[in-house]
């Protein structure tokens, strides 16, 4: 199994391409977009030169499966109301303009979705204090600009679990950036509109808080999340995009092997981790990993999936047209 690492679909018109995904549209229908993921990885902040096989399929999925999920009745508070996400399909459609090479190429990592209006923060949700939350609450007493005693007491350890859920944002950065924590109150100011600002943070937690109840469940602790929303201009709602709640846009830890006040590892990405370390290539461009840590990771990032989702991702593919 090969990793794939470029796509491209010369009947679509390629709008933008991330760190991971490409996105396409077809010109005679340009109010979707053709959402794909690729095998591309990051450790460090560094993109590999080769993919982890299989990576794409576990993203969309694993997000798909999360939509599913948070859109039932009776997951999120009725409080919140309901949730709208952007997939349209995990299928092509009747586009013709896909060959069936393309067809084959895309399955399993291609969400048809709304194009929506992106906010430009990312609206990230913390349970647990890691990463650049812990280090500036550690170096400065504030988590994203903020400091407040109820929702950051003071004394907290390395990766210890906060009182209750926060909602802290940074900006969206432009490719080869590094995304920057802000205060909500600065988020709101870049979102332009408080009533919006204020229902993506109600979303973002209560999404969180039902995802981490979930996870917790299966063995899983959710530590923190990346949410991406934006608005589709037609209706007027504010709707959940991107990916959702995967290991690339979260921390997930093993719940029965974690301990507050170290690192803990993670689920997908520590071999891959340990393995640059030791070879003294971290943080270096350009680096390919062997076909035995591009295999590893992969198997990884499977367990993952089948964990959260209690099924098998042949069993999500053989669902798909
Ligand atoms: P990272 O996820 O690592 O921060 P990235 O933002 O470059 O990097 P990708 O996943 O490669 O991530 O690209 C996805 C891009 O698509 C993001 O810029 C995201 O804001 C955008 N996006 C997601 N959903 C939609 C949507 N429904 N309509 C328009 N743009 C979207
Ligand atoms: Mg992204």
């Amino acid at each position: 199994m090969s990793a794939v690492t470029t796509v491209e679909l010369p009947g679509l018109t390629k709008v933008a391409t991330g760190k991971v995904r490409e996105m396409f549209v077809d010109e005679n229908d340009k109010s979707s977009l053709y959402f794909v993921a690729t095998d591309r990885i990051s450790a460090y902040d560094v993109v590999l030169a080769n993919g982890v096989p299989n990576k794409a399929v576990v993203l969309t999925q694993l997000t798909a499966y999360w939509f599913n999920v948070l859109t039932q009745p009776g997951t999120l508070p009725s409080s919140v109301g309901p949730l709208s996400t952007h997939l349209i399909s995990l299928n092509p459609g009747p586009t013709t303009k896909l060959t069936d090479a393309e067809r084959a190429l895309l399955r399993g990592r291609l969400m048809r979705v709304r194009r929506l209006k992106m906010f430009p923060v990312e609206a990230i949700v913390r349970g647990y204090l890691a990463g650049s939350a812990f280090a500036e609450y550690s170096s400065k007493g504030t988590v994203h600009g903020e400091a407040d005693a109820e929702r950051f007491p003071a004394g907290m350890v390395r990766c210890q679990k906060l009182p209750k859920p926060v909602y802290t944002p940074s900006t969206k950065a432009e490719l080869g950036e590094h995304d920057e924590n802000i205060t909500r109150a600065k988020a709101a100011e870049l979102i332009g509109n408080p009533e919006q600002a204020k229902r993506i943070e109600e979303l973002a937690l209560a999404v969180y808080t039902a995802a981490a109840e979930h996870a917790l469940k299966r063995g899983v602790i959710i530590a923190d999340t990346k949410f991406e929303f934006g608005l589709d201009e037609e209706t007027g709602e504010i709707v959940l995009a991107d990916e959702v709640l995967t290991p690339d846009s979260s921390r997930f830890w093993v719940a029965d092997q974690y301990e507050a006040g170290r690192e803990q590892d993670s689920l997908d990405k520590q071999y891959l981790r340990n393995w640059l370390v030791a070879e003294g290539l971290k943080g270096k461009e350009g680096v390919a990993m062997t076909a035995e840590i591009g295999a590893q990771t992969s198997k990884r990032y499977t367990e993952v999936y089948e964990r959260l989702t209690g099924q098998t991702i042949e069993s999500a593919l053989a669902k798909l047209e």
